[in-house]
């Protein structure tokens, strides 16, 4: 039966999460992942990066960490207005460094290669292997300019 996680449920299970781990055990009774904190996220554009965010605002005890290529982040919104003139690139230019410093998110500058679920590893494409318990793919979309043959 599809069971719908209320923000209650979602804040009761963070919350067991937080003891369970303060505790250093993981108390029978609760769901498997509520003792694991490791969090990674893929991609840090809108989704990802609100994620990470919203994420450390509602748990603190969570270590989450950002994998994102690029060093800065060129909002698109807004983006018209640098083609008028009205803005400058700079003004639609995003850092990690909030996220790193304020939210205390390790943000790994580097691209995710492969996912193993049953591993629950992310391998990047320096060669380096992140471990997660709870994993966010937020890449963004892609053209691919060779789906549709001729097109
Ligand atoms: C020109 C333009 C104008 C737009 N204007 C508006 C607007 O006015 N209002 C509006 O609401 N929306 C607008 N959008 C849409 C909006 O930008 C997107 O909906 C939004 O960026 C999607 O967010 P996202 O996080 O899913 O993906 P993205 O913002 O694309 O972020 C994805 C991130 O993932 C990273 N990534 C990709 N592959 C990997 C990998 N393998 N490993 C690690 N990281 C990876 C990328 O580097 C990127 O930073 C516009 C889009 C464009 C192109």
């Amino acid at each position: 039966m599809d069971h719908k996680l209320s923000r209650r449920d979602f804040s009761k299970l963070l919350l067991a999460g937080t003891a369970s781990s303060a505790l250093g055990m993981i108390a029978p009774s609760l769901p498997a992942f509520a003792a694991s904190n490791r969090v990674v996220i893929i991609g840090g554009g809108f989704g990802g990066a609100t994620a990470t965010k919203y994420l450390r605002k509602l748990d603190p005890s969570l270590s989450i960490t950002l994998v994102e290529p690029k060093t800065v982040f060129h909002t698109c919104p807004v983006s018209n207005w640098v083609i008028t003139g009205l803005k400058t690139i700079p003004d639609i230019t995003q850092s990690y460094t909030a996220l790193k410093n304020r939210y205390r998110v390790n943000v790994i500058t580097d691209s995710a290669v492969a996912i193993n679920p049953s591993a629950g590893t992310v391998k990047l494409k320096s060669g380096k292997t992140l471990h997660y318990d709870r994993l966010i793919v937020s890449p963004g979309i892609d053209f691919r300019w060779d789906a549709i043959q001729g097109f």
